[in-house]
């Protein structure tokens, strides 16, 4: 090996070393769609499936040796069902968008309408034609924005899904502090023959949890949602419903049209986090919203302007603060990052499409630092960073080592299973030592 490729191979290690130790140990991380996974699920991510392929169903592959995976996935998939519910539920898709790029192209193809929930209250990327929509030939429309309760305006929607009949409804978001009128509009997207499909990929854990209504209590035909983000597990996507002929429809395209192999090594550890999950998903999901609810009650108080006052701020695991009195989001979230705070810039519903470098807002989700333990008083401390930063204009570099300080008192992640329950000690499922 040359001089060069050692060097190369050094820096590697040490970037993921110190990108570990920084985020797992000195940053308070609010990006809004991230977690970590819990002790024991970490333990089975890495095993010998991460080399494997399973294409096709469970029992039902193209593939031999599966017998493992075959029971792990098809129980896994079992019970994730349970926990919302009862459904059918798919784990194959390897990520939220390759979730809804399997459901959209079953209800809909080239040339097709789809109304989704206007970018205001919120809607991915995926839903548009700028992302997954686009690539698959459906066109969008968007439901028209109620600036005073921050969410879909429903009357108007309802009007708007009736003139154009598509072939189905996206509802579920990216940014979003209140839950979309999925009951009020499930029926009238029916009545002209539209499904409804709910994008739960940042509310999954908050549905597990209780804290958030299950969109398949109130008409939804088809959930999608990624499995890391509220929902604390492996990265990876899921689709649910309780529909088995259109479950069935949907699961038949996921392999061979958006999966080959599906990253057979996600299935324990999303397991594992389905079982924790059912046992402290409704303890760990009221904290968050409480959690939410008290950071923008403090950041308010320390003189932030964060939206929904008049609603109470949140109901989800996210907080929106506008900074344009502080500099627009790129210079706020570039200082905080300094100051080993880690949150992204974000679009607020006021803003235009082409502010998207330099909005208005950031976008905060107290998900993973409630994991860590943080509580009420925690989220007054996180405050206080945010005005040492961005109104009093400390140097960020001395708040940074207050923050680090801070963050090194809550390592241990909470809401998991103490693997000593389980009877004996899990080692390491991947022994290579030859
Ligand atoms: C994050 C997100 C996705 C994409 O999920 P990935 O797992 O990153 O592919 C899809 N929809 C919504 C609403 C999201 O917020």
């Amino acid at each position: 090996m040359q001089a060069s490729e050692y060097e190369f191979l050094r820096n590697v290690i040490r970037f993921t070393r110190e990108n570990n130790e920084w985020r797992m140990r000195r940053a308070i991380n609010l990006i809004a769609s991230e977690n970590v996974m819990s002790p024991l699920a970490l333990k089975v991510y890495v095993s010998d499936f991460m080399h494997r392929y399973a294409e096709g169903k469970p029992f039902k592959r193209y593939y031999q040796g599966t017998r493992y995976i075959d029971e792990i996935e098809s129980a896994t998939q079992e019970f994730m069902g349970e926990l919302l519910g009862g459904a059918y539920v798919d784990l194959r898709p390897v990520s939220g968008t390759v979730a809804n790029a399997s459901t959209f192209r079953v209800l809909a193809g080239p040339g097709d309408k789809a109304v989704i929930a206007p970018v205001q209250a919120g809607a991915h990327v995926s839903h548009t034609k700028f992302g997954t929509l686009g690539a698959l030939g459906i066109e969008h429309v968007e439901m028209p924005y109620d600036p005073d309760s921050m969410n879909v305006d429903a009357d108007k929607a309802a009007k708007l899904i009736e003139e154009v009949k598509p072939k189905f409804i996206v509802l579920g978001g990216s940014v979003y502090l209140f839950p979309h009128p999925v009951k009020e509009l499930a029926p009238i997207a029916h009545s002209v023959g539209a499904r409804v499909v709910y994008d739960a990929a940042h509310v999954l854990g908050l549905i597990v949890g209780k804290a958030w209504p299950n969109p398949l209590d109130r008409g939804a035909d088809v959930m999608t949602a990624s499995t890391h983000k509220t929902f604390p597990g492996p990265q990876g996507g899921l689709i649910a419903s309780r529909d088995r002929d259109l479950f069935k429809a949907i699961s038949k395209v996921v392999f061979p049209w958006f999966v080959s192999n599906h990253h057979l090594h996600r299935l324990p550890a999303t397991a594992v986090t389905a079982v924790e999950m059912k046992l402290y998903g409704e303890d760990y999901a009221k904290a968050i919203v409480s959690n939410a609810r008290r950071l923008a009650e403090a950041l308010a108080a320390e003189g932030f302007k964060v939206l929904g006052e008049h609603l109470g701020y949140t109901r989800s695991h996210q907080v929106l603060v506008d900074v344009r009195a502080q500099g627009r989001g790129a210079k706020a979230a570039t200082l905080l990052e300094r100051a080993n705070i880690i949150v992204n810039k974000n679009l607020l519903p006021y803003d235009k499409p082409e502010d998207v470098k330099d909005p208005s807002g950031l976008r905060l989700g107290v998900q993973e630092m409630t994991r860590f333990g943080m509580g009420k008083d925690e989220m007054e401390e996180i405050a206080r960073f945010f005005k040492r930063v961005l109104i009093d204009r400390e140097d960020p570099e001395s708040v940074a080592r207050d923050v680090a300080e801070f963050r090194s008192n809550f390592l241990r992640i909470h809401y998991a299973l103490d693997e000593r329950e389980l009877g004996e000690p899990v080692t390491s499922l991947l022994d290579l030592s030859h």
